[in-house]
């Protein structure tokens, strides 16, 4: 059982991932997400998840800098985004960020999106990066089964991580089975349907029966799935609610039920239909 802010999973190269992070999508730059990220490390969320395209790696860096934690006991994921893959400058992409956070290396550099046409060989520049020693895993992020596959049949590295949408809305059961059977570690984004699981009765329900918020059972319902979850929010209270998840367990009965919901719905794009 996962319990307590510190717990981690062992990804497939033998790195350490903790189960809860902080997301900082939507958060601005400079004072708004250096304050929310030094709040998360201070009340002990020791993983934070950023990307190019959220324009707020200068400030995640600054936080973690100054927050006091030694750089090493921190888990730092970034992504790489479409146009760098488009413009064929993944290695120079991932060097910026890398300037921006103002460190020697991440932990985990992620894909962004499967980006047609590209992303096969946006994969073989992330194995180089991965040999250089300064991403310490690899992964992708909203890869379907498909996209999965291309990667898989010509390349060295397994992706440590797919970083999904994923709520009880939307489930995807296949995508989760296929990426334990290949030793992919499955993340979730949007764990609260970008607010949208507020207004679900079962998880209203179920959240009384728990005395627990209906953000904690819908971050509870992910780590007893084994998957990953990275909230966001830039309200200290929440931010503390949200890592609030490591006192109880959901009944396997409450489990199925909210199982139950899944609907295929996203609140986020298609990954195999995306305009931008
Ligand atoms: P989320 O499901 O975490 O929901 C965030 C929304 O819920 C915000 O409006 C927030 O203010 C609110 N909220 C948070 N905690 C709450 C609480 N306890 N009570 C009430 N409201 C609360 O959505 P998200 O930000 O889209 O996803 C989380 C993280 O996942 C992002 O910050 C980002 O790091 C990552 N993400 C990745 C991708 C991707 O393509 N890889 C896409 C979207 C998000």
């Amino acid at each position: 059982m996962i319990s307590s802010i510190k717990d981690y999973t062992l990804l497939n190269n033998g790195l350490k991932m903790p189960w809860l992070g902080f997301g900082v999508f939507k958060i601005n730059d400079g004072q708004e997400v250096e304050d929310a990220v030094k709040y998360a490390l201070e009340i002990g969320y020791r993983s934070i998840d950023t990307a190019t395209v959220y324009r707020n790696e200068r400030g995640v860096g600054k936080a973690i800098r100054e927050s006091g934690i030694p750089r090493e006991d921190i888990f730092l994921t970034t992504k790489v985004w479409n146009d760098d893959q488009r413009e064929k400058r993944i290695m120079a992409a991932f060097e910026e960020s890398l300037e921006r956070l103002k460190t020697e290396y991440v932990d985990l550099y992620l894909v962004h999106w499967p980006v047609k046409g590209f992303y096969q060989e946006t994969w073989q520049e992330m194995e180089k990066i991965y040999q250089s020693g300064r991403a310490k895993a690899i992964g992708v992020s909203n890869f379907q089964i498909h996209h999965l596959e291309d990667i898989l049949h010509d390349s060295q590295v397994v992706p440590a991580v797919n970083q999904i949408e994923f709520h009880p809305r939307l489930v995807q059961p296949e995508l989760l089975k296929f990426c334990q059977e290949q030793k992919i570690q499955t993340e979730a984004w949007s764990p609260l349907m970008q607010g949208e699981i507020f207004s679900e009765p079962l998880v209203k329900r179920i959240a009384e029966k728990y005395q627990k918020t209906l953000a904690q059972i819908a971050l509870r319902w992910n780590l007893q799935h084994e998957v990953i979850t990275i909230p966001k929010s830039a309200n200290p209270n929440r931010i503390a609610e949200n890592s609030q998840i490591f006192d109880f367990e959901i009944a396997q009965e409450d489990m199925n039920l909210l199982d139950a919901l899944d609907q295929g719905k996203r609140v986020g794009p298609d990954p195999d239909n995306f305009n931008f």
